[in-house]
């Protein structure tokens, strides 16, 4: 036997890939495995996240290196703090093949574009065998994606969804028919909120000794990072996590359909699962969790149109996105059909602005490092594209604000889903609405100093001008969309006068948008000179090792 055959297999587990099933350690033997988990500032500042997002994914990543202790594996775990750190991915990998001298690297692919460009790098920069394994976490590979996208003129999430359908079995009767007969129940899923509605209390997880020291890491480290820690919730085990899905197929599932976008003021959950940040970081199977809701409808606990309604958001929207992000990049990062230019404004990262939908949704983002998908798209993600704010800016702000923000995930949602700056590849219209949406959606008007049925001037709702001075900006390709376009005929009906109050109206709000200051600007990755290496001298009391 050569020496060399002696030497370890290192595996570099990152920070959302605390899976034990993980393609990189299954199969490998406890006496010839060096795992190697690093907490990196490039990581850490390449936007400046949300504080509760950094706990929680360092958190993760310790619990995680632990467990495995525990289990029995040797893991080589780098703190941010340790004096040596390198700072990014390959220089910590470096600096382990020089520790411990791997006869090879494997390696699971990267759920970011970013980093997986690094680690592709890695082959030509280690003298060693790299291996780099697909990340079979999800139902459909990457191949799968591409093979089904390209024989396609048009993307849609429904006809992948079936696809994924199909290939999983989840609610298909033993002759390949949606149980139900219909494929999709969303129309069953849009009821507004009832008068006093709130949901179950979802369990909430107390900090342990470890996820305090990565509070008080934060606190010192982050500080001038967006976002609350007065309290920290997130389950950072996959013990914590099946306890959140427990009591979501216990308590909350049943209604999760029929409630699914609609939206309370303060009940910050409502019936949503929470259980995002922890299938995004590897701690819960989503597989696993269709099944289960799978068989609560078996079961006769949870009605078929909500049940469908989830697993369609797992297997449908997720594993879209995330093929459609890697058959879109690079270039979904640039994209910008729209044209849209103007700075975010600043009561995105404060909060502070009368109209009472965005105030909560803002309140909720800071507090929680969450908001859900209703609030996401309809609420913040409408105003943004009537606004016509520019996708950079909003990019980086859905990446920064939200614990469950992965690139893979966030950008498709925010370019393509509520911007349409990818000129429809991804939806197939915009999802634009006025502020009669909101009203009817949410208890949010009744406390609101503006008002949803004043259509202009004084007092009206903000949306409502906006919406129409979006459609007339975006008239030419628009109203050929067989989703939007008749649209058009009601602008058309309206008198001059009208149509101009409206076009005013929207101009005269839309100056009075105050842009973002400095200090929030700077965690936009478009910010010349905010690079990591110089977070690193700011923050990071000058003990730079970058090389
Ligand atoms: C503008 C915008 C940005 C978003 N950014 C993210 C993000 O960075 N990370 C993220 O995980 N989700 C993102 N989403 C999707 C969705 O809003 C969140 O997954 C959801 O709010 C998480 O809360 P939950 O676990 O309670 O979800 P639930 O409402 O309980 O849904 C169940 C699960 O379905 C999946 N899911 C639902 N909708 C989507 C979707 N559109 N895309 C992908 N997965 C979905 C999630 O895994 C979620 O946990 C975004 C949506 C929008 C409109
Ligand atoms: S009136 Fe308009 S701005 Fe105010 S809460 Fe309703 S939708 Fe939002």
């Amino acid at each position: 036997m050569a020496a060399d055959d002696n030497r370890p297999i290192l595996v570099p587990v990152l920070g959302d890939q605390l899976t034990r099933t993980l393609a990189s350690l299954r199969g490998r033997t406890k006496d010839d495995t060096v795992i190697l988990m690093m907490e990196v500032w490039d990581e850490a500042t390449y936007v400046k996240h949300h504080k509760q997002k950094i706990v929680l994914i360092f958190s993760a990543m310790r619990h995680f290196a632990a467990e495995l202790e525990d289990a029995g594996w040797q893991v080589d775990y780098v703190k941010l703090t340790d004096p040596d750190n390198a700072g990014s991915f390959t220089g910590e990998v470096a600096r382990a093949v020089e520790r411990h001298d791997p006869r090879a690297i494997h390696v699971v692919e990267a759920g970011e574009w970013r980093v997986q460009q690094a680690i592709e790098e890695w082959p030509d920069k280690f003298d060693c065998e790299v291996k780099i394994l697909p990340d079979d976490r999800f139902v459909a590979s990457l191949a799968e994606f591409r093979d089904w996208a390209e024989d396609r003129n048009q993307l849609r999430m429904e006809y992948f969804y079936r696809e994924m359908r199909r290939k999983t079995g989840l609610l298909m009767t033993d002759d390949g028919k949606p149980v139900g007969g219909e494929w999709n129940l969303d129309s069953e899923n849009r009821k507004p909120p009832k008068d006093g509605m709130s949901a179950p209390e979802r369990p909430k997880f107390e900090p342990d000794e470890i996820t305090q020291q990565c509070i008080d890491l934060v606190r010192e480290k982050f500080a001038d990072h967006f976002g609350s820690l007065d309290k920290f919730e997130w389950p950072v085990t996959r013990e914590e996590a099946e306890e959140a899905a427990d009591a979501f197929f216990a308590e909350r599932i049943e209604n999760f359909g029929p409630y699914q976008d609609a939206m309370v003021a303060g009940e910050d959950d409502l019936f949503h699962s929470m259980l995002s940040t922890s299938i995004n970081l590897g701690l819960l199977d989503p597989l696993e969790l269709c099944r289960r809701a799978e068989q609560s409808h078996k079961d006769g606990k949870a009605p078929l149109n909500s049940v469908e309604g989830f697993i369609r958001q797992i297997i449908g929207w997720r594993e879209y996105v995330r093929g459609f992000y890697w058959h879109q990049m690079p270039h979904l990062q640039r994209a910008n059909a729209l044209n849209a230019q103007r700075g975010l404004p600043e009561f995105y990262w404060t909060g502070e602005t009368d109209m009472a939908c965005l105030a909560d949704c803002v309140r909720s983002t800071r507090d929680n490092a969450h908001a859900h998908h209703i609030q996401r798209l309809m609420v913040l993600g409408n105003f943004a594209l009537l606004a016509g704010i520019s996708p950079p800016e909003v990019q980086d702000w859905y990446l920064v604000v939200y614990a469950d923000a992965y690139e893979w995930v966030e950008l498709p949602n925010v370019a393509a889903m509520i911007l349409y700056a990818d000129g429809g590849k991804l939806a197939s219209k915009p999802y634009a609405a006025s502020g009669n949406y909101i009203n009817k959606m949410s208890n949010y008007c009744s406390g609101c100093r503006y008002s949803p049925s004043k259509k202009t001037g004084e007092g009206a709702c903000p949306f409502n001008p906006l919406y129409w001075h979006f459609m007339v900006r975006h008239r030419e390709r628009l109203e050929n969309n067989p989703r939007v376009g008749r649209i058009f005929s009601t602008w058309d009906r309206m008198d001059e006068d009208k149509r101009q109050d409206y076009l005013d109206s929207a101009e005269a709000f839309l100056a009075t948008l105050e842009p973002a200051g400095k200090t929030w600007a700077k965690s936009s990755r478009a910010q010349a000179g905010d690079t990591p290496q110089q977070n690193l001298m700011t923050n990071h009391g000058g003990c730079a090792i970058l090389t």
